[in-house]
């Protein structure tokens, strides 16, 4: 007896490891670094980085140390490098488990320096710069302090400076200014005669999809790899969306025209009808600005969520159509089948897929379709 699940995102391997394929191919020469944060952008993390490594990347990014160290406790041995070092972080550890880590400001390269000591071992470096984003990273100001601090670390054999890097502030806005003097800012800060063996890298999903001449060494793909578009306007770029967000019909019930629907009724039936308890809700990321906005796919049909989007649940008119509890909703997916996308979603909900995607709650398990064998390991969590 198989359990059916009240609700599942499914993700398919075999469409993020074509969207690792098609980026790769956008950068010829380019080292490929496959950006896993946020447990993969809300896709699994694991899965998804064993499949980004199958299909060509050489590395895996992530946000924050805990991330990387993951990766590492499953046996993933690619280079990985952890970019947001708050104080306080299990510097030692990421540094004993072979973590590449960024820096951005001298008291930074000290402490990471001093972690390198009591660890008996060099850390692997990336130098950041701000090139105007004015987020992370060493501003032009102190760029030349901080290559000098770290080149006086990697002096006594504490650290390796192995790469130096940027991240664009509008990359996802064609022809904005800001990127073409970030570039510029970059091209200077990168001509520090002591980084001259460091991996460049610059680009993110929209960079690599639309700035050829941004590639450099190494490009840092995220939400591209979930076949998700990083400049909807210019189109999908061939990405393939990798995750279906599904859930079962808690219940079905006939009510009379004219029936207040959820809290603040705000939906009322137009007529006597069907609405259908789909056990999906804010807490599981759906937002609850999707209240009679977004469409999802049921019985075949296009339906918007009727009423208020609750903690647990949302409800759904489904006129004279004949659904039972236990029917399969998909809220969204590729959009092959008519089902909507998750850029839809967006757009109707005035944000952007990120957002969508990394929100979907812990309470709806990922379903990894196309695993390949050896795949899924010891220490998985799913
Ligand atoms: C998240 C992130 C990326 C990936 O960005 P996408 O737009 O998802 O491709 C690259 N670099 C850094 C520093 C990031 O934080």
């Amino acid at each position: 007896m198989s359990i059916l699940t009240p609700a599942e995102a499914r993700v398919d391997l075999d469409a993020v490891r074509h969207n690792v394929a098609l980026l790769a191919a956008r950068a010829p020469g380019a080292e490929f670094m496959a950006v896993v944060k946020a447990d993969a952008y809300g896709h699994g993390l694991l899965p998804c980085a064993r499949a980004c490594l199958e299909a060509g990347a050489t590395r895996l990014g992530t946000a924050y140390l805990r991330e990387a160290l993951a990766l590492r406790a499953a046996g993933i041995t690619a280079p990985v490098l952890a970019w947001i070092i708050p104080p306080g972080e299990p510097l030692e550890e990421a540094i004993r488990q072979g973590v590449e880590l960024s820096a951005g400001s001298r008291e930074l390269v000290d402490e990471i320096a001093a972690a390198a000591r009591s660890a008996g071992s060099t850390v692997r470096l990336h130098l950041k710069i701000d090139t105007g984003m004015s987020r992370g990273g060493a501003t032009l100001a102190t760029w030349g302090g901080l290559v000098d601090r770290a080149l006086a670390v990697q002096a006594e054999g504490l650290v390796e400076i192995v790469g130096v890097w940027s991240h664009f502030a509008c990359a996802d806005i064609p022809g904005h200014p800001s990127i073409d003097s970030q570039l510029a800012a970059f091209e200077h800060a990168i001509k520090h005669p002591g980084l001259s063996g460091a991996v460049r890298h610059i680009a993110n999903s929209a960079a690599t999809l639309t700035l050829p001449q941004a590639k450099y060494d190494m490009v840092r793909c995220g939400i591209a790899v979930y076949g998700l578009s990083p400049v909807p306007e210019l189109g999908d770029f061939g990405l393939r969306p990798a995750m279906t967000l599904t859930a079962r019909l808690a219940l079905v019930k006939r009510v009379p025209a004219g029936s207040g629907v959820s809290y603040g009724h705000l939906y009322h039936t137009a007529g006597e009808t069907s609405l259908g308890v789909v056990p999906l809700g804010y807490a599981d990321g759906i937002m609850r600005s999707a209240t009679n906005r977004v469409q999802v796919l049921a019985g075949g049909r296009r339906r918007t969520i009727a009423g208020r989007v609750c903690m647990d649940q949302f409800v759904l008119d489904l006129g004279d159509d004949l659904l039972t509890s236990g029917d399969e909703v998909v809220l969204f997916g590729p959009g092959d089948e008519n089902e909507p996308t998750c850029q839809e979603w967006a757009d109707s909900l005035g944000t952007i897929t990120y957002e969508i995607v990394t929100g979907i709650g812990s309470r709806v398990p990922r379903v990894h379709l196309n695993q390949r064998p050896g795949n899924a390991q010891q220490g998985d969590r799913q």
